[in-house]
C-alpha cells in the first residue's frame, strides 16, 4: 500500500538495525527545518511522512520517496487533522513538527511548486 513503510531502522534513519520489520502506518506530515521567509512570509522545509509501527508503536519521520503519490500525501494531511491527542503529543514530545491545517499551503508549494493552484486543479480533475 502506498505511503506505508517498514520498521527497519533502530536509532537513526537508515541504520537498518531494527529486527521489528513490521509495517509502519502513515500518520501525519511534518516539516524538517521549517523556516518562514521574512521577505515573502512563506514557510518552507523538507516535507516528511510521520510513520507509526503497527507492532511496536515506534514513531519516526521519513523522507518522501520520489514515487509517493502527491494526492495521497495531501489526503494524509487531511486525515492527520483527526489524530488523537495522545499520538499528537507523543510526536511533539519527539520533536516532530506535525503540520496542521494552517500550513497546508506550504505543503502544496513543497509538492507542486509555487504555482501549485494550477497544478493542483489539474490533479483534482484526474480523480
Ligand atoms: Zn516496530
Amino acid at each position: 500500500m502506498c505511503l506505508w513503510s517498514k520498521h527497519v531502522d533502530l536509532h537513526t534513519p537508515g541504520d537498518r538495525r531494527s529486527d521489528c520489520c513490521a509495517r509502519m502506518k502513515p500518520m501525519a506530515l511534518s516539516f524538517k527545518n521549517y523556516e518562514v521567509n521574512l521577505f515573502t512570509g512563506r514557510g518552507s522545509g523538507e516535507l516528511m511522512i510521520v510513520h507509526q509501527c503497527i507492532n511496536c508503536d515506534k514513531i519516526s519521520p521519513n523522507r518522501i520517496a520520489g514515487d509517493d503519490n502527491e494526492y495521497q500525501i495531501i489526503s494524509l494531511l487531511e486525515e492527520s487533522l483527526c489524530l488523537d491527542e495522545n499520538t499528537r503529543n507523543k510526536m511533539t514530545y519527539l520533536g516532530i513538527d506535525v503540520i496542521t491545517h494552517e500550513r497546508k499551503e506550504a505543503v502544496l508549494i513543497s509538492l507542486f511548486g509555487i504555482n501549485y493552484k494550477e497544478q493542483f486543479n489539474r490533479i483534482e480533475k484526474k480523480f
